[in-house]
Order: C-alpha cells, then structure tokens, then sequence
C-alpha cells in the first residue's frame, strides 16, 4: 500500500511541462529519474553501452558531457542509438549547444556561469532550440557561479544561485524563449532546499532538483534523500539526479529509491526486515541481504518481511505479501497473511523465493 503524502496528485506547485524527448517534464508529470555517463562522450560504444545499462536500471533520460569537438562529433550516433533521451552538457562554448540542438540530442544543458560570450548568443540558441523544439536547461552551479553574482553575494548563497538562474532565463525570455528548466544546484543540502523553494516561489519553469558533488555512495545517499525529500513533499521538484561518486547506475537506483520512498512511485520490492538484536535466532542480516538478491528483478510489486523473532515477526509477517518470523533456528513462512509452512533456517531463502514464483505466475495469469 502505498503511503499518501499528498502527492502526486495534490502537488501545490503545477510547473509549465517541457519534453525533453518523449519524457515529459513537470506540469503534473511523473517525477522521472535522470543521470550522466562517466564514458568519455567520443568513445561513442562505451558511451551507448553505460546508456543502456542505465536504462535497464530505470533512468529515464541521460546526459552526456560535450567537453571537446570529438565529443560533439559524437552526438548524432548517441543521439539515434539512445534508447532513452539525450542531454548535451555543455560548458564553456557556445557552438556545441548549436552542435547538439542539430545532433537530435532531446535537450540542452548550459551553465550561465561559464559560458563564455553567453549572452550575445543567446537570440540565436533560443531561435535554433525553438525550430528543432529543443528544450534548455539553465543549470546554475555553485561551484561555477557567474563571477558577477560570487562578487555581489560573496558566496554561492540561495540567493546567488537564484539570480543567475533567473538572470539568464530572463534572456532566453526576451526572445520568447520559455522552454526552459532549471537547476540551482549546491553540496549543501540546507543551502540547495532554501534555493529551490525561492526558485519555486519565483517562476513556473520546471525544476530539475540536485544536490552538486553530494560526495560517495553513502554521504551523497542521504543528501540528496533529505533535501529531495523535503522538496518533493513541498510539490517542488520535476525531475531528479541523484549525484554521486559511484558509478552511474547506483545515482538511478537511489533515485527510484527515494521516489518510491515518497509514494511518488510504485515500489517493486520491499523488504521490510528487523535491525535483528539480542533476541534474533537466525541471522537476519544474510537473510535480508539473501532474499533481497534472490528477488531484485522480481517482476511485482512484493513486500517481504524478513523478521528475526517471535516479538514483531509474527505481526510484520502477516501484514506483508511474503514473511517469515523466526524462532529457535527455524522460520514460520507466511503468504498473504497465513502461515503455510514451517522450515529450518538454511530453507527460509529458497522457501521465500518459491513462493514469490508462485505468486508471480498467479498475478501473470490473472
Ligand atoms: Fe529483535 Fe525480534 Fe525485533 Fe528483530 S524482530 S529487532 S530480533 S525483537
């Protein structure tokens, strides 16, 4: 069951939509999850082998860093072989926005703070992203702001990051220009939610939510966790990328995490097992992590309770599709609620998995 947050559907903040490729972007659209490959963008194989197997992980739009004109070279191969949506991450240069928009890459990601000549061209981007119905990122970084707004602020405040975002959209506007997201992104989670909810409070462009440089698997985990979470449970937030030093398919992973930790997003498996203490007569720790292999590509929706003794077993158990209280070396199993067998502990793993099977081959056949 899932729990009701007051989302999706009672979202307070509607943003415009863009589509970047097929996937839409805010007006009341799923949250969808995005990452970035690690392959250098003119190594055009490994680039398009990390893209699919972020896709088979669930990102749902991919972005590629165009740092050189071999890379650039490279987006129309990426573009057409992609199965999911191409961003062209530019920094610096100008005419690889142009390169991409005729790539067929789905979007455009600039950073106001260190293209150069930016503004001058920005008549001519808006016009050619227009034609090709292209959107823009404008992703404001705080480790790259404009060096304008680090002298007026002194320091990559909310404030700052705001102004440079809404600053260059200002321009893109004045052409008539609007699809447009946007990002203002910052390592501090504190710092990026207060920028966000200005952000939000200050226009209806849809926002692409990241805590920059988050750090490795577990510190950039619960960063991006706590202020996606808190953002998202404000109805502030469209799509999200989890940023890590990991390799990119743990960003997706964690992304779908918090999404259906959220309720924004049905969760497939779900193990609910105990912390184990000095009560647990089995090893629930092997347990979890046994089960929770045994079923990661199960096809269903599927809550397993994976619980150490008899004290909150027998409860949690009951409550789950799939569970196993245990006691003395042994596990009582329960499906939907009923105690159906009971096995010693080297059989709780394969007992449990038997019966998500059968209850696979049940909800297919239904
Ligand atoms: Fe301890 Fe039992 Fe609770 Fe697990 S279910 S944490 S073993 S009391």
């Amino acid at each position: 069951m899932m729990i009701d947050l007051g989302m999706p559907s009672k979202r307070p903040r509607v943003s415009r939509q863009v589509m970047v490729g097929g996937v839409p972007v805010g007006g009341g659209a799923p949250v969808s999850v995005q990452s970035m490959t690690t392959t250098p963008t003119h190594d055009v194989d490994a680039t398009l082998q990390q893209i699919a197997e972020l896709t088979a992980a669930g990102c749902q739009i991919v972005r590629v860093a165009v740092p050189t004109h071999d890379d650039a070279d490279a987006l129309p191969e990426i573009a057409r072989k992609s199965q999911i949506p191409v961003i062209a991450d530019i920094h610096f240069q100008p005419r690889y926005v142009f390169a991409a928009i005729d790539a067929g890459c789905a979007a455009v990601r600039v950073n106001p703070g260190n293209i150069k000549k930016f503004d001058d061209r920005v008549a001519e981007i808006a016009r050619a992203a227009s034609a090709a119905g292209v959107p823009i990122r404008i992703g404001v970084n705080a480790g790259s702001l404009d060096p304008r707004l680090l002298a007026k602020y002194g320091r990559a405040t909310p404030e700052a990051l705001v102004e440079s975002a809404l600053w260059e959209c200002s321009l893109f506007e004045e052409h008539g220009f609007l699809d447009m997201k946007i990002s203002v992104k910052h390592h501090d989670p504190v710092v990026m939610v207060a920028a966000y909810r200005q952000l939000a409070a200050r226009c209806d462009y849809p926002l692409h939510l990241g805590v920059t440089e988050a750090g490795p698997l577990m510190q950039g985990t619960v960063k991006s966790a706590v202020a996606f979470g808190v953002l998202l449970a404000e109805g502030v937030g469209d799509t999200i990328r989890v940023s890590l030093s990991a390799p990119p398919v743990e960003e997706v992973k964690v992304g779908i995490g918090i999404l259906e930790s959220l309720g924004l997003r049905q969760r497939k498996l779900e193990i609910v097992s105990c912390p184990s203490c000095g009560r647990a007569q089995v090893d629930v720790y092997r347990l979890a992590e046994e089960v929770s292999a045994g079923l990661e590509d199960f096809p269903f929706p599927l809550r397993v309770a994976v619980m150490g003794c008899v004290v909150n077993g027998p409860g949690e158990a009951r409550e789950a599709d799939l569970g196993v209280a245990s006691g003395n070396g042994k596990g009582q199993i329960f499906v939907k609620g009923e105690v159906v067998r009971t096995v010693p502990e080297s059989r709780i793993v394969e007992t449990l998995i038997d019966e998500a099977l059968r209850l696979a081959g049940e909800s297919a056949a239904d």
